[in-house]
């Protein structure tokens, strides 16, 4: 039988009380996603600010470059000169920005004592610090702090938004922070689990609710506002 939602007219706030039911959905539907398994903190740092804008298969491959090149550091990167990361993260597009933010976050974090150094900082004045840095803004700042640096902290993206949206109401424009909480006040602060449910409202995206939603195969179409109005 499918769990809903509370009832159709209640206020969004009131169904987000649905929302650690909305996660268990999706995990059995997906499993469990386990992003980063076994990752470096420098490597989930770097890939953080080079996926902006681009399709991670293309940050796969600057990725796979900086390796070879021995660069795949916060240390190396520190100390490369712009040309050499240009060259190594092209696939990932905007190089010449990227390479300029990432050499500039990357020494930033080295003046200030290294990336073990630098994480031991609480989430508040680590997102301060990073949000402070060219080329990082409040998604990329959040997937650093919770999936580099360990920190009990959800992203937000375009995905999480859409889906906000049409499952339950919530206007797109809704500004970052303020989704952002509405989020965290629905479920239990956990790290493993707000890592979890960004990976799962992901790949809920990708494969279901597309900017065309395929609402009749999608394991959310019992919860979903979208799915059971007219419009879908
Ligand atoms: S039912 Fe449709 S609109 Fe709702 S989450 Fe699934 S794909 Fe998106």
């Amino acid at each position: 039988m499918p769990v809903r939602l509370a009832g159709k007219n209640a206020s969004p706030y009131a169904r987000l009380g649905n929302l650690k039911v909305l996660y268990l959905k999706l995990k059995s539907e997906f499993g469990f996603l386990d992003w980063w398994p076994g990752e470096t903190p420098d490597k989930i740092l770097i890939g953080a600010v080079l996926t902006q804008n681009t399709a991670w298969k293309n940050v796969e491959k600057a990725i796979s470059n900086l390796e070879k090149a021995g660069m795949l550091s916060v240390c190396a990167i520190a100390g490369a000169e712009n040309k050499t990361i240009e060259a190594e993260i092209r696939p990932s597009g905007f190089y010449r920005q990227k390479a300029a933010h990432l050499k500039g976050i990357c020494m930033h974090i080295e003046e200030n004592g290294g990336l073990s150094r630098f994480f031991r900082k609480d989430a508040h004045e680590l997102r301060l610090e990073l949000m402070a840095l060219n080329g990082i803004g409040n998604e990329t700042a959040d997937s650093i702090l919770l999936y580099a640096a360990g920190k009990p902290v959800f992203v937000i993206d375009a995905y999480t938004k859409r889906i906000m949206s049409r499952v339950y109401g919530i206007s797109e424009r809704l500004g970052y922070l303020s989704l952002q909480q509405i989020i965290t006040n629905g479920i239990e602060k956990s790290i493993p689990l707000y890592k979890d449910f960004h990976a799962q409202l992901v790949e809920l995206a990708k494969r279901y609710c597309r900017k065309k939603p395929l609402c009749g195969e999608c394991p959310l179409r019992g919860f979903c506002l979208y799915a059971n109005s007219s419009r879908a």
